[in-house]
């Protein structure tokens, strides 16, 4: 579902992905760990196209992001076609990024009517429904400000899933809440792993990728150093950068 082929990415003088490759599989789980610095949000961003790339392919669901090949070589599309692209991916941040000035529902609804041109009747159906699913079926007229951190993430994966995306992404999504909240938001996520959702995680929750991802990559310096099921990445490591990384958080 998702294909990134030797990925370069510099700001400036400074190298940040250096050759990154990886898929996540339709269905399947994948979660990045790795120091900070490493290039990890970089990397999302760069799937997403919130950022630019320098050489190397991103391809979701079959489509090059942010390109069309012809005679072998690659194009830039236009920003409407790269907006379209990228209403298929979901982001979920570390710090919720919801609008402040919005209630839960005109929250989920702006973007199923706006992008997806759904009634305001049908994308308020699908928000309720996400609702549940997130387990705030109860706080669709509620403001950002009068939740928890936890129920703001929630809603914001609320948010992305009423997008239907093909794939969703998440940047350290438990990183910014109070450590008895991030239980609740983990679990929404193995709800939705088990359910078959597409995900690209980039985490610190070593449980959570322990249990719920199909595939560890670790990241050190721009480059993937070690990939493979949970148990062997996390459990028994081959490269000393993995050891040292997973002796430092563990
Ligand atoms: P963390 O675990 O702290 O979130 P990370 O692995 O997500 O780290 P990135 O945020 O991808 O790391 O950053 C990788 C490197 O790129 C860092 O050195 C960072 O300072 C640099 N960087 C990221 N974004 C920019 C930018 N817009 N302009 C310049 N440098 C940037
Ligand atoms: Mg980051």
């Amino acid at each position: 579902m998702v294909r990134v082929r030797d990925l370069h990415k510099s700001f400036g003088a400074t190298p940040v992905l250096r050759g990154v490759s990886l898929e996540v599989a339709e269905g399947e789980v994948t979660c990045v760990i790795g120091p900070s610095g490493s290039g990890k949000s970089t990397l999302l961003r760069c799937v997403n196209h919130l950022e630019k790339i320098d050489a190397g392919t991103v391809e979701v669901d079959g489509a090059l992001v942010g390109y069309r090949e012809s005679g072998g070589r690659l194009h830039e599309l236009p920003d409407r076609a790269i907006a379209r692209q990228r209403a298929e991916i979901g982001m979920v941040f570390q710090d919720f990024n919801l609008f402040a000035h919005m209630t839960v529902l005109e929250n989920l609804v702006e973007a199923p009517i706006g992008v997806r041109g759904l009634s305001r009747k049908d994308a308020a159906e699908r928000a309720r429904e996400v609702l549940r699913l997130v387990g705030l079926p109860d706080r669709e007229d509620s403001y950002p400000r009068q939740l928890s951190g936890g129920q703001q993430q929630r809603v914001a994966i609320a948010r992305a899933l009423a997008m239907r995306p093909k794939v969703l992404l998440f940047d350290e999504p438990t990183s910014a809440l109070d450590p008895e909240l991030v239980g609740e938001v983990l679990s929404v996520m193995k709800e939705l792993a088990v359910g078959g959702l597409t995900m690209l995680v980039v985490t610190h929750e070593m449980g959570f990728a322990r249990e719920a991802a199909d595939s560890v990559v670790f990241m050190d310096a721009g480059r993937v150093v070690e990939r493979g099921s949970p148990a062997a990445v996390l459990g028994a490591p081959r490269e000393r950068r993995t050891r040292e990384f997973l002796d430092r958080v563990l």
